[in-house]
């Protein structure tokens, strides 16, 4: 029996998550869980799997927590993320919490020698040298759970990495992929979150619109992988059916494929090598299908995926700030405070305005998400 740690358990991921745990109560058991404010959500969630331990965001929702349930192990913010992260009862811990936020309680439980699934791409895109050299460090593999990621992982089983010639990341193209920018314009928070083939959280429906979703999983492949970012290619697959490919230098190309259901990556997270049944998600057919498209990308179109581009080569505390001025721009986006295409010009100003630190450490990175997440916020006024 795996004791699991599960962190944004009231998100998408998470309560996906829950449902692959719901089907196989005997390899696995909710030890702990964390989330942010979303009580009405999580208090089924508690009632249900029982967890010995809960995290929340601040002391409000733990006071309005306490008054709805009774426990007595209620812990509160990144503290308490670290302290089940690293508690000697969890045997895995799936990071599914929305942004930078996960980097601590990850790195912690890396040290901890935790096996761990990760969802929170944005970890790895704001330090994903720190986060793969304590994984190095500790002999730990971070077992991915984002489709893309998990597809090229299963496509490189067995193979020999100094034989691939490149990675070939698949991406829908978002809510709007058939619009013109001019089109684009002029698009609403509710049209920016109705995306075509995946039910996700807010900030990544939007990413997904913007392209930057696919330009955070390039520099997150470039970690999990270790593969320059010359050798990563993205192209448009607007059906999801092929979840990535590798091509090898035999110009063989291996991909994984299967239906748009997330709770097929995130059970191969958790059970890996094995393979365990998982009857509620759909089969694939092809023939059903029938036909799968696939496109160029244009980077004039998504100029987000060719600013992650930029941000991953240059390395160092660009991809910090690419990623807090994201986080913030699409915040406020989703605030009704900004238009879509200012999410954009936000990002491309902080990126602009940043003298790159190369090998930053903890402290560094978090200075500067915070100073990014300021500055973008102040672009407002
Ligand atoms: P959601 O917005 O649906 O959920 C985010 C979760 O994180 C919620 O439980 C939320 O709590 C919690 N949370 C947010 N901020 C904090 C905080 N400061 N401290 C503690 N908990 C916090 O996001 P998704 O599930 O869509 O995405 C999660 C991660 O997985 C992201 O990194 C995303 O890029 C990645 N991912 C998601 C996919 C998907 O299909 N959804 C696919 C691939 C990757 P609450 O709501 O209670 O405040
Ligand atoms: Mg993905």
């Amino acid at each position: 029996m795996k004791k699991i740690a599960l962190l944004g358990a009231t998100g998408s991921i998470g309560m996906q998550t829950l449902d692959i745990l719901r089907q196989h109560p005997d390899q696995f058991d909710l030890y702990a869980l964390a989330f942010g404010k979303n009580i009405d959500k999580a208090i089924p969630i508690i009632n249900e799997f029982k967890p010995k331990k809960i995290v929340v965001l601040d002391n409000d929702t733990k006071r309005k927590l306490e008054n709805v349930v009774y426990h007595n192990d209620i812990l509160v913010g990144n503290q308490g993320m670290i302290e089940i992260s690293v508690d000697s009862k969890t045997d895995i811990v799936i990071n599914a919490v929305m942004g930078s936020v996960g980097l601590e309680a990850t790195l912690s439980a890396i040290k901890n020698k935790k096996q761990i699934a990760i969802a929170n791409k944005e970890t790895l895109v704001t330090a994903g040298h720190l986060v793969m050299e304590e994984a190095k460090k500790n002999n730990v593999s971070l077992l991915p759970v984002d489709s893309e990621h998990s597809a090229i992982f299963q496509c490189l089983n067995g193979e020999n990495r100094g034989e691939v010639n490149k990675i070939i990341l698949t991406a829908s193209g978002g809510s709007f992929r058939d619009k013109t920018r001019e089109e684009i314009a002029k698009v609403n928070v509710q049209d920016a979150l109705n995306h075509p083939n995946w039910s996700m959280g807010a900030k990544i429906t939007i990413d997904s619109a913007t392209m930057m979703n696919k330009g955070l999983e390039v520099i997150e492949a470039h970690w999990l992988f270790d593969i320059p970012y010359d050798q990563i290619e993205v192209i448009l697959h607007k059906e999801s059916v092929i979840h990535s490919m590798v091509e090898f230098s035999d110009n063989s190309v291996i991909a994984q494929l299967g239906s748009p259901d997330m709770r097929v990556p995130i059970q191969y997270a958790l059970t890996y090598p094995k393979r365990l049944e998982l009857p509620q998600a759909k089969k694939l057919d092809l023939t059903e299908i029938n036909q799968l498209h696939f496109n160029k990308m244009d980077l004039n179109r998504f100029p987000c995926l060719r600013m992650a581009f930029d941000a991953g080569k240059k390395g160092g505390t660009m991809p910090t700030v690419l990623n807090a001025a994201n986080e913030v721009a699409v915040d406020l986006f989703l605030k009704g405070k900004i238009s879509f295409l200012t999410i954009e010009t936000f990002i491309q100003k902080a990126l602009d305005n940043h003298r790159v630190i190369q090998s930053p450490d903890l402290q560094t990175i978090l200075e500067v998400d915070q100073q990014t997440r300021r500055q973008v916020t102040s672009y407002l006024n």
